[in-house]
C-alpha cells in the first residue's frame, strides 16, 4: 500500500502534511554496496601519466592509504564500514526520506515524489559521507596530515571535519574564485582546524607555473588539484583525499541509496525515477547504485543525472581517456569529459563544474543503464525557490538541479495523466549560497550554455592513449 492510501493522513488546515520515513540508526547499513561487483562490462583501467600503462599499486600509493587502493579496484559486492566510522556516521545517519507532498500539490502532479535529504550532516551536504572514512583509513595507515582542493567549499569542509575526528592536520586549495566569494566557508573550514588557501597558489610548482602565466588566474577544480596532488606526492606524512569521481567515493556514498532504498520498502513504494544532480557523480552515484543493480537483474526503474548547461560533461562530452586536473598529474581515466584544461564560466552552482564525471557514472551512461539532463540557472533558481516554499528547506544551488529535473518530469506525468514514483537525492541545503540566491533574487542571473567550439577547443587537447 502506498502512502498516497493511507487512511490514517488526514490534511491539516487544509494543507498535506510533509511525511517524514524515519530508520533507527542500528537500521543504518553496515556495508557499502560496491556496483563494480554487478557491472556487465569491465572498467578501463586508470592509466598512469608517466607511461600510459595501467597505473600500479605503488603509483597509487604516493598519495593514497593502501585500503583506499583496494577499495578502489574491489569486486567485492559488499565491503564492511568500519566500526570507527559507523560512530561517527550515526552522528546524523541515517538522513530523513521525506515525500515532498507540498511539492506535488503546488505542481498538481499525480507524480509521488520523495527526497533524501543528505543536508542534515555537519558540512550541509552528502560529502561527509565519504571525509570520514578516507580521513579514517588514512590515519590507520600511518598518515598524520592531508592535503585537498575544494570548489564551492563543501568538500574542504566535510575533511577538516573529517581530519578533526582523527587528530589529523589538514590543508585545503580553495579556488580563488570562491576563496574570494565564501569568506564563511573559509573559516567553516578553519574552524575545524585546518588551513585554507587559495588556488593557485605559490607553495607549489603547478601554482607558480599557472600564476606565471596568468596572475590572475580566477583558478579552477583541476588546478587545485594539481597543488594538492603535488604536495600530497612529495611528503611522507601527508596524502591526498578527493570528494568525488573516484570508485571508492561512489562507494562510500551507497549508503545514501541503500538507505532510501529501506525506507521506500517501509511505506511499501520503489521509485520509477530516481534523480540526483552530478557534479563529479558522487551524490547522484551513490543513491542510483543499488537501484542500477535492480535494472541490471531486470527491473525497470530510470536514474537520471541532472548537470548544468555551463558545464554539460555527461550530455555533450566525449566518452574518452583523459586527466582529471590541469598539470596533468593525476592518473589517466575513461569517462566523460571536456577536456582537463577546460574552464567554466563562473556560475552559481560551484560544486557542479567539474570538467570530467566518475568512470562509474560515465559508464552507466555509455551502457544505456542510466540517462542524463542539462537544466539551465533559470529554471534551477525557479525550482529551488518552489522547493523553499512548499518544503522550507533551502536547497544548495547544485541540489536544485536535480530540484528542476524532478519538477520537468512530475510536470510531464500530470499531461499524461500517470503516476509514478520520483526518488531524488537533495545532497545539501544552500544556506552558505545566499550570494547566489541573492543574485537571482535581483535578476542578476544569467542562463548560459557553453559555446560548441570553445568545448571542441579544450577537447582538441585529450591525451593520445593505445590500449
Ligand atoms: C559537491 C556537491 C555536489 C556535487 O558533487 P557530486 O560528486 O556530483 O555529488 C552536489 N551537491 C552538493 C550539495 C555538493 O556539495
Amino acid at each position: 500500500m502506498t502512502t498516497a492510501q493511507d487512511p490514517r493522513r488526514k490534511p491539516f488546515n487544509g494543507r498535506e502534511v510533509s511525511e517524514r520515513i524515519t530508520l533507527e540508526p542500528r537500521e543504518m547499513p553496515t556495508s557499502w554496496y560496491n556496483i563494480q561487483a554487478d557491472l556487465p562490462f569491465d572498467l578501463a583501467p586508470p592509466l598512469s601519466p608517466a607511461t600510459g600503462k595501467p597505473v600500479t599499486f605503488e603509483e597509487m600509493a604516493a598519495i593514497f592509504p593502501p585500503p583506499l587502493i583496494e577499495q578502489e579496484m574491489s569486486r567485492e559486492r559488499y565491503v564492511p564500514i568500519p566500526e570507527r566510522v559507523l560512530d561517527i556516521l550515526s552522528l546524523w545517519r541515517p538522513t530523513p526520506l521525506i515525500r515532498a507532498r507540498n511539492l506535488e500539490k503546488a505542481l498538481g502532479t499525480p507524480a509521488r515524489i520523495y527526497y533524501k535529504f543528505e543536508g542534515v550532516s555537519p558540512a550541509g551536504s552528502h560529502k561527509p559521507n565519504t571525509a570520514v572514512p578516507q580521513a579514517y583509513f588514512n590515519k590507520i595507515s600511518g598518515i598524520s596530515r592531508m592535503t585537498t582542493e575544494t570548489g564551492a567549499g563543501q568538500w574542504g569542509s566535510s575533511l577538516a571535519f573529517a581530519c578533526k575526528q582523527f587528530d589529523m592536520t589538514c590543508r585545503v586549495y580553495m579556488v580563488k574564485v570562491s576563496f574570494t566569494q565564501k569568506p564563511y566557508r573559509r573559516t567553516f573550514i578553519r574552524l575545524f582546524g585546518a588551513e585554507v588557501v587559495a588556488s593557485p597558489s605559490t607553495l607549489t610548482q603547478s601554482g607558480r607555473d599557472i600564476l606565471s602565466r596568468n596572475p590572475d588566474s580566477p583558478g579552477s577544480l583541476g588546478i587545485a588539484i594539481s597543488e594538492a596532488v603535488e604536495e600530497a606526492a612529495s611528503r611522507s606524512d601527508t596524502n591526498y583525499g578527493l570528494g568525488s569521481v573516484l570508485n571508492h567515493v561512489i562507494l562510500h556514498q551507497s549508503v545514501i541509496g541503500l538507505e532510501a532504498k529501506k525506507q521506500m520498502e517501509k511505506v511499501g513504494d520503489y521509485p520509477d525515477y530516481v534523480i540526483g544532480c552530478h557534479g563529479g557523480g558522487s551524490n547522484f552515484g551513490g543513491l542510483a547504485v543499488p537501484f542500477v543493480k535492480d535494472r541490471i537483474e531486470g527491473k525497470k526503474v530510470e536514474a537520471i543525472a541532472a548537470e548544468p548547461a555551463s558545464c554539460p560533461t555527461l550530455t555533450r562530452g566525449r566518452y574518452a581517456f583523459d586527466y582529471g586536473d590541469t598539470a596533468r598529474l593525476t592518473p589517466i581515466m575513461q569517462m566523460y569529459t571536456l577536456g582537463h584544461d577546460f574552464v567554466p564560466p563562473a556560475v552559481h552552482a560551484g560544486g557542479l563544474r567539474y570538467h570530467g564525471a566518475a568512470p562509474i557514472v560515465s559508464a552507466l551512461l555509455h551502457h544505456g543503464l542510466i540517462g542524463a539532463e542539462a537544466v539551465l540557472q533559470s529554471a534551477i533558481f525557479e525550482a529551488a525557490v518552489l522547493f523553499a516554499h512548499t518544503e522550507a528547506i533551502i536547497p544548495a544551488p547544485e541540489s536544485a538541479h536535480a530540484i528542476a529535473a524532478v519538477v520537468k518530469k512530475a510536470r510531464e506525468l500530470k499531461e499524461e495523466g500517470r503516476s509514478a514514483a520520483i526518488l531524488f537525492s537533495l545532497s545539501g541545503h544552500g544556506h552558505f549560497d545566499m550570494a547566489a540566491y541573492e543574485a537571482y533574487l535581483n535578476g542578476t542571473l544569467e542562463d548560459y550554455t557553453y559555446p560548441e567550439a570553445a568545448i571542441a577547443e579544450s577537447l582538441g587537447n585529450l591525451p593520445a592513449v593505445s590500449l
